[in-house]
């Protein structure tokens, strides 16, 4: 995994192809009970945050999905892939709700519906 930034926004990117379902890295980082602006919602009242949280963009269509500490290809990769997950069905209410790069609406968590 690498981090390169393209278009003013950061992200993490792979090094090698990966095959759908394989694992591209586990989150190491601690687990909490409260959400922060950077931490990943892994279950009810369980957020990850480590070095790498912060750097995993949102995509409505992403390219990973996390389950636990695990990060995994939702699909085939190419090397130089940016790896992204859907914030939107993972969190029940996002700390920073943004605006969708790929969709334009507003993202507040699952809680609230998409507008
Ligand atoms: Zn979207």
């Amino acid at each position: 995994m690498h981090l390169k930034e393209s278009n003013g926004f950061i992200g993490l990117y792979t090094e090698r192809p990966y095959k759908k379902g394989e694992l591209l890295f586990e989150l190491r980082g601690p687990i909490k009970a409260d959400a922060t602006s950077t931490s990943i919602q892994i279950s009810k009242a369980k957020h990850i945050e480590d070095a790498y949280t912060q750097y995993i963009n949102h995509h409505c269509t992403p390219s990973a999905k996390i389950v636990g500490r695990k990060v995994m290809a939702q699909h085939d990769l190419k090397p130089n892939d940016e790896i992204t997950f859907d914030k939107n069905i993972m969190a029940d209410e996002l700390q920073k709700p943004f605006v969708c790069k790929c969709c334009g609406k507003l993202l507040r968590g699952k809680k609230y519906p998409a507008t």
